[in-house]
Formats: structure tokens, sequence, C-alpha cells
């Protein structure tokens, strides 16, 4: 889940992170208000969605810059106007772009030098880890392929957490000193509070700004947060906005289901990610393009498959499906039971391949034969992946 920067300054104004005050507007007049309310001269306009690159984006209008620095007010107000209600394509939203529905409003600051900070969750060495760079405001993929050696990692024990002497390190590493190092410490040591209290797999400062006046500030904002824990992040759950997500993929989370949008033709409908992945993978090698990734867990229940069927059912794109189960716990004939039943509630009329196997399978087949539904068994993957690609070459 992934959050709004206007949200992330709550909880930095919460965990003691130093940032320029901000508030959020939905209309040109409450920008206005806002801005005076902060007061001039020197305000920030910046457009809220979730993806970065919006500094150098550009709306599909052709107006350019979803961050602009104003001196008043009224031109705060002003530019604020131009960008709610427009679509802002930035390098991180894709050629369709973000609806702007929501503006931050923030006291601009005078930069001297721009960084790079990060905590994130390092899965290849199970640790959390700190990333920071000299080379801040920009896009830290380039930094870490061209220059790496800008680049500094710091590994944070999970049972130590972030200790003094590794902030001092990191600050020196950016070339800190003084009372700024002493700022950055303190702002890296909130920030992992921040990190590990709400929950976090990634806060991504970037950038970590010095202010002519000597403040270390955090001027922009990522986060992401481990979704199996947002069960106790009551304050996190309530900060989603679903309009920034794929609507599939929010009814889909709604029945417990995984599902990724995807460009191809061809659904599938797969119990266990694992699964799902091969699935994919070989209904391209036999050359088909996948429509979705859709796992519908281990235990699937009849309203889960039926639900699922909707989702995959909701894309235009969708030419054919490819069901592949493996009965392990579940029995193969009850999933057959929830395909039939589905498919009539939603009355399928494209091509439909089963590939079940595991508990119970001969039940199974024999029951989706006798459905009288035009649906195709198929005997092992390689088998489902030729059929549903020849079945939609054909149609
Ligand atoms: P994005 O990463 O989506 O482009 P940022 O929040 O990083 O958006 O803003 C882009 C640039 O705008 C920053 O690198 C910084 O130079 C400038 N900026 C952002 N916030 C402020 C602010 N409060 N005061 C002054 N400049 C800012
Ligand atoms: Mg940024």
């Amino acid at each position: 889940m992934n959050i709004h920067e206007y949200q992330a300054k709550q909880l930095f104004e919460k965990f003691g992170v130093a940032s320029p005050k901000g508030i959020v507007a939905s209309t040109a007049e409450e920008a206005g208000k806002a801005a005076r309310e902060i007061g001039g001269p020197g305000l920030v306009v910046k457009a809220q969605v979730h993806a970065g690159g919006r500094g150098k984006g550009t709306f599909k209008n052709g107006f350019k810059g979803g961050v602009h620095v104003v001196d008043t007010p009224e031109q705060a107000e002003e530019i604020a106007g131009q960008m709610l209600g427009q679509t802002l394509v930035t390098h991180q939203t894709g050629p369709e772009g973000k609806l702007v529905s929501k503006v931050l409003i923030a006291k601009a600051v005078d930069i001297t030098k721009e960084y790079y900070f990060a905590i994130l969750f390092d899965r290849v060495s199970s640790n959390h880890a700190i990333i920071a760079s000299t080379e801040g405001g920009m896009n830290i993929e380039e930094v870490a392929e061209k220059t790496p050696e800008k680049i500094t990692k710091e590994f944070i024990n999970p049972a130590l957490g972030l200790q003094p002497y590794q902030c001092r390190k990191v600050a020196a590493s950016l070339g800190l000193q003084g009372p700024l190092a002493n700022q950055a410490v303190k702002l890296f040591s909130a920030l992992w509070n921040l990190y590990l209290k709400a929950d976090c797999s990634l806060v991504e400062i970037n950038p970590l700004a010095i202010t002519t006046d000597g403040q270390v500030v955090a001027l922009d904002a990522k986060f992401n947060f481990d979704d199996n824990a947002l069960y106790r992040q009551k304050d996190v759950t309530a900060m989603r906005d679903t309009t920034e997500e794929d609507p599939r993929e929010v009814a889909a989370s709604e029945f417990g289901l995984n599902y990724i949008g995807l460009d191809g033709n061809i659904a599938c409908l797969v119990n266990g990610a694992g699964l799902a992945m091969s699935t994919m993978d070989i209904i391209k090698f036999h050359g088909g393009e996948p429509a979705n990734f859709l796992d519908v867990g281990g235990g699937a229940t009849k309203e889960q498959v039926t639900a699922a069927f909707k989702i995959i059912l909701g894309d235009p794109k969708v030419e054919g499906i490819l069901v592949n189960i493996f009965g392990g716990i579940m029995d193969c004939d009850i999933i057959a039971n929830g395909i039939i039943a589905a498919a009539k509630e939603v009355s399928l009329t494209i091509p439909l391949v089963v590939r079940l196997e595991g508990n119970n399978v001969e039940a199974g087949k024999a029951t989706l034969a006798a459905s009288g539904l035009k649906i195709t068994s198929a005997s092992d993957l390689t088998d489902a992946a030729q059929k549903i690609v020849a079945a939609v070459k054909a149609a």
C-alpha cells in the first residue's frame, strides 16, 4: 500500500521528522486559503498522485511541472487551479498518467544541497537497510548504475535496531558535519522509529535537503507499507486512496484474491502464486499473452472463484480463460463445481480451458464433462497452455 505526500507529512509530524509545514487542498480556493495560512513569500504547489517524478512531469493539456515554487498565495492559488482536475504524466505513471484531485501547499525552503535517503527492507540480507547518496533529487536507479560509489548502504540488524553510531556514519558519508550532522542523525533515528512503528517496507526521502539557514529537512516522501501488517495499522489503512489503484485490483483484494492486471488477452485463474507465475510463463512460451496474474489462494471457495471470473471478464481485452488448479488440500470436485457455478452465473461465452490435478481429480473432471458447458479439459500444464492459445487464435 502507498500513501500521498500530504499523508506522509502527517506521519512525519507525529514522529518528529523535520519537514516544511504543508496543507492539502482539493480546490483552487482551498489552495489559496492554505497558502495564506502558511504565508509567503516562498510557497510550493505539489500535485498529489501516487507517483514520483512530478517535478519533471507534464500535464496532458501541456501545462509543465507537477511541482511549482511560487512567491505569493495568489500565485499558489492560480497554479493549483491549473493542476487540479488535470492528468499528470511522469516517468512513473505510464503514458495514461494520473488524475490530480488534490494538491499540497507547503512552505518553500532555500536549498543549498539535495541528498537521497531511504530505509527499506532488504530481502537478500534479511535486514533493514539505509540507502543514502549525495546525489539527491535524481533517479536513484540511475545513480546506482552510473556512479555506484556515490551510494552508501548501511544494514540495520532487526534485533538491535538502528544504532546511533550508524546514523553518524551515514551522516559522515554524506559529508555532513557539526550541527548539520546532529540534525541529520536526529532525523534518521526519527525516521527509523516511524518505519518500524508503522510497519513500512520502504520510506524514501528524495530529496533530503540542507537549507541556506542550516536546516536538514525532508522535502519529498514515498512510503510502502507491508500489506501483511495492515490489520494492526488502522491509522495507515485509513490513508488508503483506492482511486489511485487499479479498480480490478481493489475488487480482487475485497475477496482475498491476489490479482495484477497485465496487457495480454488470456486470463489465468490459478491457485498458488508459484503456479500462477509458471502458468503465465508457459502461456507466453506457447505464443500467448497473459491478461493477468490471479492467485485465488489455497482454499478457494465458490464465491471467490465466481468473483475471480467476474473480475477477469470485466477486462474487455480478455478473449479466453485458462484455469489451472492443483488440488492439494482442496478437493478438485469442489473446485469443478465452483467453476461450473461461476461460468453459469456470468454466462461465459469465451473459450475456457481447465486443467485440474490432485485430490479427487477424476470426480472433478467427470463433473466438468457432465456440466453441458463448453469447457475444454486439459491433462497437464503444456496441454492446457497449447489448448487455450489455439482456442483464442481460432476465435
Ligand atoms: P518529485 O520527486 O515527484 O519530482 P519532489 O517533492 O521531489 O517531487 O519535488 C521536486 C523538486 O522540487 C525537489 O527536488 C526540490 O528541488 C523541489 N522542492 C520540493 N519541495 C520543495 C520545498 N518545500 N521547497 C523548495 N523546493 C522544493
Ligand atoms: Mg522527489
